[in-house]
């Protein structure tokens, strides 16, 4: 996983990463990996509101059937989804930019020359 959970796509997914979904109806749950998706893509590409390599993994519930809840004849896109990544996700850039500047603080530098310095970033 490339990204973030909220802005993660299905083209971000690493090899190895896991999808995991939970029906919010009846709690069945299962999971999905990066190449089962895509041959999802491949295998829906011409069908209406198919899934595609730009489809964000937190939307995907409009996309899955769940089989127990489709089993009594419910259809519906209420899933918990998350994803186990096999790698964890790289750190919001501006938290990893305050972070340096924090520890930049930290070497010594006065109060008034932070400030100055900061206010011109
Ligand atoms: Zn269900």
């Amino acid at each position: 996983m490339r990204y973030p959970f909220f802005r993660c796509r299905v083209s971000d997914l690493d090899e190895g990463d896991i999808v995991n979904v939970t029906c919010r109806r009846c709690g069945h749950s299962g999971t999905l990996t990066r190449a089962q998706l895509l041959s999802k893509v491949r295998s829906q590409k011409l069908k209406m509101n198919s899934i595609t390599a730009d489809t964000f993994i937190k939307n995907l519930g409009r996309n899955l059937t769940c089989w127990p809840c489709a089993k009594e004849g419910v259809f519906h896109d209420d899933y918990e989804i998350s994803i186990t990544p096999i790698n964890p996700p790289p750190e919001n850039p501006d938290v990893i930019r305050l972070k340096n500047t924090q520890l930049e603080r930290m070497k010594g530098e006065s109060d008034a020359k932070f400030l100055r310095r900061i206010r011109n970033a």
